[in-house]
């Protein structure tokens, strides 16, 4: 063979320095951008399910990085999170997403939380700092959570979760149906809402055995008196099987994709 261990170590070698200088260049690319505000928060309409009025938001930041160009932030939290810049990209988001959700009184607002900021003792500190900050009332707001972080810190969750409840603010696990998430383990945790994945509730329209996970997921959570937001929804058939498998909340393309603050306020004048 012409492949050299050598060779391979160095190619290696080269693959890990590629990576790390890749994962520095855009930690220090976060950094900066939070310096001068380059960070944008995008809201997606949730829908009730029996009414299809917008009864929420969920928040989502985006970061244009001009003149770089826009990363997704699928190819950024990780970072932030690995960095610790996490915390203050974090309290950006929550921070701007209360302060534009409170004129528009009649939505929920939804924020993604990183396990690395539910991990800090200081975060339900923090949320009632910005909630008191803000003005906005603690009882449209809910946290979205992951399970990583609930599998790796049961008991940190659970208090979390109570301190959190305590303040008047809803707890939603994301990203059902995505990784270890059992059926199981939703009864010790005292979820406000279970949100069911995209890669899960987007294949009901096609996927028998996916159509039956989320019908059971569905009927265990309500009897654990959880609500159940379904996200992913592309197309009208899905939106009709999960209305017809009694989800509570839907989200996805079907009714509306991100936008901005602006359009958000534009659409909710329209419709008075
Ligand atoms: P997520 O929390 O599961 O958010 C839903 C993602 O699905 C969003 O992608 C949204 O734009 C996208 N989406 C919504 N409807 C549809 C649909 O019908 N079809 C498809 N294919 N996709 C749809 P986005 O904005 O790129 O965010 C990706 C992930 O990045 C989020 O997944 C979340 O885990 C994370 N993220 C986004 N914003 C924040 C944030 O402010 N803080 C933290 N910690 N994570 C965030
Ligand atoms: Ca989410
Ligand atoms: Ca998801
Ligand atoms: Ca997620």
């Amino acid at each position: 063979s012409k492949v050299t261990g050598k060779g391979r170590i160095t190619h290696y070698d080269a693959e890990l320095n590629n990576a790390r200088e890749h994962q520095l260049r855009i930690e220090n690319d976060i950094r900066d951008g939070l310096l001068r505000n380059e960070f944008d928060v995008w809201y997606q309409p949730i829908v009730d399910a029996r009414s299809l009025a917008t009864i929420g938001v969920e928040a989502l930041v985006r970061w244009p990085r001009r003149p770089a160009g826009a990363l997704p932030p699928d190819q950024f939290i990780g970072i932030a999170e690995t960095s610790g810049l996490i915390y203050a990209l974090g309290q950006f988001v929550l921070r701007r997403a209360c302060q534009d959700l409170l004129p528009l009184s009649d939505l929920k607002l939804s924020v993604n939380i990183s396990p690395a900021q539910f991990r800090d003792p200081e975060f339900e500190n923090k949320v009632a700092g910005v909630i008191t900050g803000s003005g906005f009332p603690a009882h449209r707001l809910q946290l979205e959570v992951t399970e990583t972080y609930v599998l790796e810190n049961p008991e940190r969750a659970r208090a979390a979760i109570t301190n959190l409840k305590g303040l008047g603010t809803a707890v939603a696990l994301d990203d059902f149906g995505t990784g270890y998430s059992s059926i199981g383990y939703l009864r010790r945790f005292n979820f406000d809402t279970i949100k069911i994945d995209k890669s899960l509730a987007g294949l009901i329209d096609t996927d028998e055995q996916a159509a039956a996970l989320v019908g059971g997921t569905i009927r265990i959570a309500s009897a654990l008196g959880m609500a159940v937001t379904a996200e992913g929804i592309e197309n009208e058939k899905q939106m009709k099987l999960l209305r017809l498998a009694g989800c509570d909340q839907l989200q996805g393309y079907w009714f509306s994709e991100p936008m901005p603050i602006e359009d958000l306020r534009s659409l909710r004048q329209q419709h008075g």
